[in-house]
């Protein structure tokens, strides 16, 4: 089999001068390595399969084999071809894995990605094949270490030997057995059992995937809106082939029983169905309703162990599990019947991988149907621009639910225009007059209230009254948050944070100013204004260790928490029945962002969390707190509007030649030294303007350059950011150009250059 290969490398160059490969006819096989695009290790390269080995050789496999100066690297066997040639090639020198680790289909579908997204083939693959999924990882019933945090206080001494261990049980990703532990740590094995006997590491025996009880519900009955979406959906599935559907739901109509019955129609064809949805909606109770609908279900999220994600893998690949459900990286999931795919809250951004492959797994799902010629349905209540057009023009098909179940009424929104709630003089605060009221209307009612407040940690800003100067990371082009739980100052784009000093490091003045609110000083002004209750945050912070996430969530189902403060990871898809007020502290925050999307985003975050108030009964109220009252991201929010804000924000971005109408790609260089980023960037810069001159010449097509320009945060981890925006209606003349740019190689190795198609962050 031959496959049409973008950016064949010249690998002659590869081989050592003194190296004289053998002529060969029979079998070649083309191996994808995990390099960079830029230069010339580009596509996959040929090698000869020796003799012994031809009969063992399968496309899927990994192998390992020569490759520049190193004697050997392990790469993807994508393709196999028998001819007979005079050029030289090097020897594969061995299989790894005797079964194929990924299917022929899965093979097209990365290396569309890898065309697509400007990477290399080699990079895809090894993004999308988890490392557990060759049958070698650690055997169920092996013992396992894992460090226990929270529990070590500095008073309870440790030796040299023990503090290694827990360092490198605290870096792993993993729990580690316990050959790997003490070949990381090079200690002995006697600490490590001091620390088990102490408490402070945690030794267990790898138990096989955690099993979740189904949840056995009985299928409502279908509301009206739900039945017609259902049938409409039946028609498509049976007529086959490739159906995009984009299914518009407010919060509450019940998507996710259409998506339900919608499965249960495909498995008992015999095929499967994969869901992907954002990690934080990813809860047992939605799995659990999963399992007990449509049997083995697997689940596939970042906390797995590469043991955990190799089982499910496999048990998808087998089709013991007739379902998957996950998020982001499940679209990869080695369903070999794959008869439907859902997205839900497709608008998500994090549905966008952001670093490479740079892939945006709702298209990576759309042309995963379209090459298996099934239907896809994307579902949201604030559906992307981009999907609303495809939907407008005809591309998807549009289906809608605009009533909640039960009747019930969507939630009401009032505006406070904090204009007109100034705080006493003197003071910072974040809950109005107004809000505080609600709130206690709510508590008293029994009812439950969600705080919205998009900014994480005590203060996001610390300055000196005197001289001015707020504190910045030394490291990156931002100011410092204040973390008050730790006493730290943390830098929220690189890992940099310190102990907070109460002196301005400039001047030397001694009472600095801590400037705004972020969730943890929320929390605090709660609890003072609302003795008594039970005030709890969710943020990245609080929910760092896997699985506090859910502890978290359960315990305000439970009715345990009176008042969730929480970033946006509590506005989305979580149903909480007794949730009576929903308020947001401070609804213009994203507005500020220099990024196109901007509105778009402050839209959907205040009509999603809207939508979490008022699920059970009748009374669900939300109160908006903003400065803006009147820009329609905020107003039309709070009518639910979403037809009304569709159409206003498109004819802007129209006006501008934003996506969805024009395509857009970006370069971003970033350097250590900001003069050779500026070069670099400037020559890529007019390179990019050189050849669209070549391609107008036979392709007429719309393009833009912006820039080159410093990056809206010029520096990150110490790297100076330039960055170069492109814009085209034709994204083959887009990708032509990107190409060309692809193979330009940084002048220095001190110079990095990022290709991102279709970015959603322009930060
Ligand atoms: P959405 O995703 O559209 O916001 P959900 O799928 O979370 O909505 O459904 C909202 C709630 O309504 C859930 O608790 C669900 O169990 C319930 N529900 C869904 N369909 C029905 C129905 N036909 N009758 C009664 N309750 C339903
Ligand atoms: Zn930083």
């Amino acid at each position: 089999m031959s496959r049409s290969v973008p950016n064949h490398g010249t690998q002659e160059s590869l081989f050592g001068p003194e190296e004289k490969p053998a002529k060969h006819d029979g079998l070649f096989a083309e191996v994808a390595f995990d390099r960079s695009f830029e230069g010339s290790l580009n596509g996959p390269l040929t090698y000869i399969v020796p003799k012994e080995l031809e009969k063992n050789v399968r496309i899927g496999q990994r192998v390992a084999a020569p490759l520049g100066r190193k004697n050997e690297e392990v790469g993807f066997l994508v393709g196999l071809k028998t001819e007979v040639t005079d050029r030289d090639y090097r020897k594969i020198i061995r299989i790894i894995d005797l079964e194929p680790l990924i299917d022929d289909h899965l093979l097209r579908l990365t290396e569309w990605m890898a065309e697509y997204y400007l990477c290399s083939w080699g990079q895809v693959l090894a993004s999308v094949i988890p490392t557990g999924a060759a049958n070698n990882s650690v055997p169920r019933g092996t013992w396992v270490y894992e460090a226990l945090d929270g529990l070590y206080t500095e008073n309870q001494k440790l030796t040299s030997a023990q503090i290694k261990i827990r360092e490198v049980l605290r870096q792993a990703t993993e729990p580690l057995s316990l050959k790997e532990l003490l070949a990381r740590s090079s200690v002995g094995s006697s600490p490590v059992d001091s620390l088990v006997k102490r408490g402070l590491v945690l030794k267990r025996q790898e138990a096989g995937n955690r099993p979740i009880e189904p949840l056995d519900t009985q299928p409502p009955q279908l509301t009206e809106d739900q039945q017609s979406v259902f049938r409409q959906i039946l028609v498509l599935i049976n007529q086959g082939g490739f159906k995009p559907i984009l299914l518009r739901g407010v919060t509450g109509s019940g998507k996710t029983e259409v998506y339900l019955q919608a499965i249960q129609d495909i498995l008992a064809r015999g095929l499967q169905a994969l869901v992907l949805v954002p990690e934080i909606s990813l809860t047992p109770q939605t799995v659990a309703r999963f399992q007990g609908r449509c049997g083995e279900t697997a689940v596939l999220h970042s906390n797995l162990s590469p043991a955990e994600r190799g089982r499910y893998w496999r048990r998808v690949a087998s089709g013991e599990a007739g379902v998957a459900v996950g998020a982001r990286s499940a679209i990869f999931a080695p369903a070999r019947k794959l008869g439907l795919i859902i997205v839900d809250e497709e608008h998500e951004g994090s549905f966008k991988q952001e670093n490479t492959p740079r892939y945006h797994a709702r298209d990576v799902a759309v042309m995963r149907a379209r090459m298996l010629d099934i239907p896809v349905i994307l579902g949201s209540a604030t559906p992307s621009l981009e999907s609303w057009n495809n939907a407008q023009k005809g591309h998807y098909q549009l289906m809608e639910m605009t009533r909640r179940v039960l009747n019930l009424p969507m939630p009401k929104v009032d505006l406070i225009d904090l204009r007109y709630q100034p705080a006493p003089k003197g003071e910072t605060r974040a809950i109005s007059q107004p809000l505080a009221f609600g709130i206690q209307e709510a508590l008293k009612a029994n009812g439950q209230v969600l705080l919205l407040l998009n900014r994480r940690g005590w203060a996001p800003q610390v300055l000196c009254p005197k001289c001015g100067k707020v504190i910045h990371c030394q490291f990156c082009d931002v100011p410092m948050t204040y973390h008050r739980g730790e006493n730290k100052l943390r830098c929220h784009h690189c890992a940099f944070s310190h102990n907070y000093e109460i002196k301005c490091e400039k001047c030397g003045t001694e009472t600095l100013i801590f400037r705004g609110i972020g969730t943890e000083r929320l929390v605090e002004e709660l609890t003072a204004k609302f003795p008594g209750r039970v005030i709890r945050r969710m943020d990245s912070d609080t929910v760092r260790k896997p699985g506090t996430s859910q502890l978290i969530q359960d315990a305000f189902r439970k009715g345990m928490i009176d008042i969730l403060v929480g970033t946006q990871m509590i506005a989305k898809g979580l149903d909480f029945p007794n949730v009576q007020l929903v308020g947001v502290i401070h609804a213009d925050i994203g507005l500020q962002q220099p990024d196109f999307r901007a509105g778009e985003r402050t839209f959907q975050l205040l009509a999603q969390v809207a939508g979490r108030a008022g699920r059970k009964e009748k009374n669900g109220r939300v109160l908006v707190q903003t400065y803006q009252p009147e820009h329609p991201s905020i107003l039309l929010a709070s009518k639910h509007d979403f037809l009304g804000f569709s159409k206003y924000e498109l004819e802007h971005r129209k006006l501008l030649g934003y996506p969805p109408f024009q395509r857009m790609a970006r370069i971003v260089v970033r350097g250590l030294v900001d003069q050779e980023a500026v070069d670099f960037a400037d020559q890529i810069g007019r390179m990019a303007r050189n050849a669209h001159v070549q391609e107008a010449q036979t392709d007429k097509s719309a393009f833009r350059v912006l820039g080159p320009a410093p990056a809206p945060i010029a520096r990150i981890e110490n790297h100076f950011r330039h960055h170069i925006q492109f814009q085209s209606d034709s994204p083959n003349l887009l990708h032509r150009i990107l190409r060309r740019l692809g193979m330009v190689k940084p002048p220095t190795g001190r110079l990095e250059m990022v290709i991102d198609v279709d970015p959603q962050s322009i930060l």
